[in-house]
């Protein structure tokens, strides 16, 4: 089984998409990466999550891939006495770190001491989404007092952004790190870090996860655009987080910034998810507003790897339905004539190393002679990573002996990826491959491939070798 688009979708997995049924609906309507968010629910709720998706994967012998995402730390207002305040424009609220005592009209407590000591006179402070916002007038380590600028009802832990101040705090806060330990004992595949603001953050979770899982940036701090080419080169893939990304700045400066990073994603050759309201209405509906398919489609011309499902899959009335329509939205969007003009002209040069070299090859080469597919033998999936960068029109067959490359790549655009035992010679790699492509219908005898490897076998990082090959037309000959 195959799917017929290059793009993949990201679905959240929550309270709407929890059991088996829906889940293994969910995969066959198109799903490819699970998305377990830890911002919500019990490490058990995970845990059962994760084992029904393993188990489909053995039922639907398609390798699955689980993306982790860290809540990261998102500060939020503390309780008040009665659940909730009105704030007035032109009033006086104070925020302090004073957690043991209820909010009132006066005062909330903001428990986290960073905050405080990055503020300054004038400094903006979002909260609930962006609803509210306060200007800090005077502020000291332990509290600051601030005009409402946007009043509104504040109820109880509600978030709370400050745009444009780089915090002094670590993307891993203490439940991220248990979250991060409990994950990788389960055994993902990404793991999503929240609000990053450099690159630092990503070298830190790295230090801890070292390689057991690839690490996504998940971008939504001005910060962090700052530093863009930094943080993508350290992380291993990102998403265009555009939910906090549209709180912290004005929502019209959003879609230059989501092309801008799918662009730098694309010349680095690293995945980039486009993520967060997508198709927000069918939360509760069951089609989607025109302006949300043409979202989807704008990331799908763009050259996107993926697009993600958040609360339409997790806790929306229509999970099924979201996935089926955000299939047929990429199906139809590649089936543009257009579309490969555009995935082209988004196209950076490939780099002066061999594996792009190879990559850049087997591109032309496929383009040229119109291939049936394309197969990358890879080992750690930094090849099928290097071909993908190339989008070339036909499919990337990833063969890997390793499961956890195989479950990783099913966020790659284009990449079809397929377990095997390792190989030990160019025949047998050349007959592997032929084999392989006509078993998953992605080519007919008499067709050509492209094959790229490297020698020695199952050594990573050693992609030096070009083969083209012809499905044999009759049992004798394998390929020629
Ligand atoms: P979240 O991240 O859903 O974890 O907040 C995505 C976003 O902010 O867009
Ligand atoms: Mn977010």
């Amino acid at each position: 089984m195959h799917r017929n688009r290059k793009a993949k979708i990201v679905a959240t997995v929550g309270p709407a998409s929890s059991d088996a049924a829906t889940l293994k609906a969910m995969f066959r309507a198109g799903a490819d990466v699970f998305r377990l968010n830890f911002s919500h629910g019990t490490h058990q709720d995970h845990k059962e999550r994760l084992d029904i998706l393993r188990g489909l994967e053995q039922t639907l012998g398609r390798p699955v891939g689980v993306l982790l995402d860290l809540q990261g730390p998102k500060l939020r207002i503390g309780t008040f006495a009665n659940g909730s305040i009105k704030l007035e424009a032109g009033g006086s609220f104070r925020l302090d770190l004073n957690a043991g005592k209820p909010g009132d009209q006066e005062r909330i407590a903001l428990p986290h001491p960073e905050i405080f000591a990055a503020l300054d006179t004038g400094t903006r402070l979002l909260l609930d989404d962006g609803r509210i916002e306060l200007q800090v007038d005077s502020f000291s380590p332990e509290h600051a007092d601030t005009t409402v600028v946007t009043g509104g009802v504040l109820s109880d832990r509600k978030g709370v952004n400050v745009p444009g101040v780089v915090v002094p705090m670590s993307a891993l806060t203490e439940k991220d790190r248990r979250d991060l330990d409990f994950g990788l004992t389960l055994g993902v595949d990404w793991i999503a870090l929240s609000f990053v603001q450099r690159a630092e953050d990503i070298h830190e979770i790295k230090e801890i996860v070292k390689g057991r899982a690839g690490i996504v940036a998940k971008l939504e701090k001005p910060a962090a655009i700052a530093q863009l080419d930094a943080i993508v080169e350290a992380a291993d893939a990102v998403m265009v987080a555009r939910g906090d990304l549209g709180v912290e700045l004005p929502a019209e400066q959003v879609p230059a910034i989501q092309k801008r990073i799918v662009r730098v994603c694309r010349r680095l050759g690293k995945p980039v998810i486009v993520a967060t309201q997508m198709l927000e209405s069918m939360v509760l509906a069951p089609v989607p507003t025109r302006a949300e398919a043409s979202d989807v489609a704008t990331a799908i011309y763009d050259g996107a790897d993926a697009v993600m499902l958040s609360a339409e899959s997790a806790s929306g009335k229509y999970p099924l339905e979201a996935v089926r329509m955000m299939n047929s939205i990429i199906m139809q969007t590649e089936s543009d004539p257009y579309y490969s003009e555009s995935i082209k002209a988004g196209q950076a040069p490939a780099r002066a190393e061999i594996a792009d070299a190879i990559g850049l090859a087997l591109r032309n080469v496929a383009d040229l002679l119109d291939v049936a597919a394309t197969v990358a033998f890879t080992s750690s999936g930094h090849s099928a990573l290097r071909m993908a960068r190339e989008r070339p029109q036909a499919p990337i067959i990833g063969m890997t002996p390793k499961l956890a490359t195989a479950r990783g790549l099913a966020l790659v655009w284009g990449v079809h990826a397929v377990l095997i035992h390792d190989v030990a010679s160019v025949s047998e790699m050349t007959e592997f491959a032929c084999a392989t492509a006509a078993r998953e219908g992605l080519a007919k005898p008499g067709q050509a491939i492209a094959i790229a490897a490297g020698m020695p076998f199952g050594t990573s990082g050693t992609t030096n070798l070009l083969r083209i090959a012809q499905l044999g037309t009759n049992e004798n000959a394998a390929f020629h």
